[in-house]
């Protein structure tokens, strides 16, 4: 956001944080000065912004200086800053705070949240050194499901032009199929984290239990509460922690 658009906001009394969390290319701690390190992340409860791993001109000429500071120090940081911020009314939520604005801060979590571990991964992606071609099992799975690395350049590259508005082009590893798969993502903010492992799932389309509750999806979500086999939950996450 440019200062004119902020101070513009704070004229109008609305703030920047409000108005921000309703535009979502830009998310609300974005204009406030957010922090260009954070905390460290790792069982502390918040997202941590690691550092860049090369300086601002390193990707030069390909990505200018100027664009990889601004993205780094404003709109990664603002993520970071963002989710943190979910995640201290989240914690006032489960404080006695009560849950009024759990759809919104669900949205705002999983947008944000979103954007901090696909900002990670996005600078780990590249590297200011010529990089060799991929070697051992990577190139193994790449020619076995791409057929060759220009192919798979190929299919990236196309799917990454055409995705619509902002998101993202993704190579994964699918871990039902073992395959590498390439994706494309228009909106990271639908209700997901990337990376996380479901660990317990609810459904809540109205076949689950229309039939006994209509249109009491409460009353369903309630009784269902009561069924989770925590056992085979806790051995999910044992898993899904060891794994981490
Ligand atoms: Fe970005």
């Amino acid at each position: 956001m440019d200062l004119s658009r902020r101070e513009t906001l704070k004229l109008a009394g609305l703030g920047t944080a409000g108005l921000l969390m309703g535009s979502r290319d830009w998310p609300a701690a974005l204009a406030a000065d957010a922090p260009a390190a954070a905390t460290p992340a790792e069982g502390t409860g918040r997202y941590e912004h690691l550092p860049l791993p090369y300086a601002f001109d390193a990707l030069e000429p390909a990505i200018d200086a100027r664009t990889v500071e601004l993205h780094y120090t404003k709109h990664h940081a603002g993520y970071v800053a963002s989710a943190n911020g979910v995640l201290e009314q989240l914690k006032a939520a489960h404080a006695g705070g009560g849950y009024a604005n759990v759809k919104a801060l669900s949205r705002d979590l999983a947008f944000a949240a979103s954007g901090v571990v696909l900002h990670n991964l996005y600078w780990r992606s590249m590297t200011p050194k010529a990089p060799p071609a991929p070697a051992g099992a990577l190139a193994q799975q790449i020619e076995r499901d791409f057929g060759s690395l220009a192919a798979l350049k190929a299919h990236f590259a196309a799917a990454a032009k055409v995705v619509e508005s902002n998101g993202w082009a993704v190579l994964a590893w699918e871990p039902v199929l073992r395959q590498l798969l390439v994706l494309q993502v228009e909106k990271h903010q639908n209700l997901t984290i990337w990376g996380c492992a479901p660990l317990l799932v609810c459904d809540v389309w109205e076949h689950a239990y229309y039939l006994k509750y209509q249109n009491r999806r409460a009353d369903y979500v309630d009784a269902w509460m009561g069924l989770i086999d925590w056992p085979a939950t806790a051995e999910r996450f044992d898993r899904a922690a060891r794994q981490a």
